[in-house]
Order: structure tokens, then C-alpha cells, then sequence
């Protein structure tokens, strides 16, 4: 099985659940990890999350009664502050805090994952990315309530980018298409011929980041496509499927 380490991502093997962390955050107590398919076909939705969590939680030290999980995840442009752990978001798609101890959560197959740190005011956010998210520019919508929230300077902000869909997987008609060249100036798009498309989506989710203000050197990608690591990322189109991976961030207290 591959090993997924890069120079922006540790790939961790334990002994009941695999995941993918961001080194970069850990010189600010920052738990920061995308929580993977793995060895064990571990699943952070439906029935069965509860204990998917319970094993992972464990893993990392954090305590299961703090996750913050978003109840319906809806391709919106909608983020929610949340202050303490009763706050059960319904619809939305990003989340942020300056509680720490409170485990921000968003659940990917594909869509893309974005966790955000703010080192001076000590502010985290987790944002579910899909194409639909992308094209509404809810990273941008997420940096905004953070500059208004907490007072962050976008300069200032640490940026993961997690395994989501390739571009090389990333097949889409006009319905896609147009959207990412209306709202983007610079979409990496390739004609595939007979209407098809291949969209590089994480490429316009940095460039919404470099427009608003966030260093190129602190956007930390991946680099990784969920749908051709699909054995052990789930994946929509790599493995189709209900199942997703869960991304995580924390300040640890
Ligand atoms: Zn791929």
C-alpha cells in the first residue's frame, strides 16, 4: 500500500485507524488531520460514525464530546461561529472557532477540505469545498467572518488544502464548466472534446485565497487526488459509495 507522506502531509499508521496529518500546525497546538478510508475502512457518516470517531478521537488525544459535526453538509456558501459544543449546526459548510478544545468537522469524498489557522487570534476554521461551494466562493465567505469575528488578517492565515478530486478525474459538462469560468479569471480547464471537460478545482480554490489575501507560502496543498489513491481515500468517483473521510481541526487546550 502506497505511503501518502509528502512534504506537506504525514501519512500515520496506527493500530485501528489510518489518517493524514498537516506538520505545519503543530508548532501552534493545532490538530489538524484528514481522518482516511485507511487499512480499515473506517467511515465518518451514516450509522457506524459514532464509533469511527470514538477509535479516531482516542487516537489523537481529543475528546469525543467535543467534536462539532455539521448535521447536513449543503454545497452552500454558509459558515457558522460556533462557541461551545452544543451549538449542532444544521445546513451549512464551514465552521469556525476560537474555542479551544472544540473539534471542528467537515465530511469529504471528492468535494475539497480546507482547514484554516489564524496563529495571532487563535482561530481555527474547517470548510467543505465542493464544486458548488467552490463556485459560490465559500472559502472567501469563511475568511471574511474570520476577519469579522476574531479580527484576522488574511496574511496572517495558515491554509491546508486535503485530498480531494484531481483534475485528471475531475470529468464535467457545461453545467460546471461555465460556472468556474464565470466567477474565476484564471480556472485551470482542459477540452477533453465531445463536451467534456477536465476542471482543476483546488487551483481556483487558490486563487479565491491569493484574492483574498492569503500568502501564497502559507497555502499547504496536498497535492493529492482522492480518486487515484481510491484504496485508501474514499472516493465518489474513485469507489462511489456512501462513505466519507472526516477532516478535523483543533486548538488543543
Ligand atoms: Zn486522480
Amino acid at each position: 500500500m502506497k505511503n501518502l507522506t509528502n512534504q506537506n502531509m504525514q501519512h500515520v499508521l496506527t493500530d485501528a485507524v489510518d489518517y493524514l496529518r498537516f506538520p505545519v500546525f503543530d508548532q501552534f497546538g493545532v490538530v489538524a488531520i484528514d481522518a482516511i478510508k485507511g487499512r480499515y475502512d473506517s467511515n465518518y457518516v451514516g450509522d457506524g460514525q459514532d464509533a469511527s470517531f470514538r477509535i479516531l478521537c482516542a487516537e489523537l488525544g481529543l475528546d469525543f464530546n467535543n467534536l462539532v459535526r455539521i448535521e447536513q453538509q449543503v454545497h452552500s456558501d454558509i459558515c457558522v461561529r460556533v462557541d461551545s459544543v452544543d451549538a449542532k449546526p444544521s445546513e451549512c459548510d464551514a465552521l469556525v472557532t476560537n474555542v479551544p478544545g472544540l473539534i471542528l468537522v467537515t465530511r469529504e469524498a471528492d468535494c475539497i477540505p480546507i482547514l484554516i489557522y489564524d496563529p495571532i487570534n487563535k482561530a481555527i476554521a474547517n470548510v467543505h469545498s465542493g464544486w458548488r461551494g467552490t463556485v459560490k466562493h465559500i472559502v472567501v465567505r469563511t475568511i471574511d467572518m474570520m476577519k469579522r469575528e476574531y479580527g484576522s488578517s488574511p496574511d496572517d492565515l495558515i491554509c491546508a488544502l486535503l485530498p480531494s478530486i484531481g483534475m485528471d478525474h475531475f470529468v464535467v459538462h457545461d453545467d460546471v464548466r461555465l460556472p468556474f469560468l464565470r466567477e474565476f479569471m484564471e480556472p485551470k480547464i482542459q477540452d477533453l472534446g465531445n463536451g467534456e471537460y477536465l476542471i482543476d478545482a483546488v487551483e481556483s480554490v487558490k486563487e479565491d485565497l491569493r484574492n483574498a489575501g492569503v500568502c501564497a507560502n502559507n497555502i499547504y496543498d496536498s497535492n493529492t487526488c482522492a480518486a487515484c489513491e481510491a484504496d485508501q481515500i474514499h472516493s465518489c468517483r474513485g469507489n462511489a459509495g456512501a462513505k466519507r473521510n472526516a477532516a478535523l481541526i483543533c486548538i488543543k487546550d
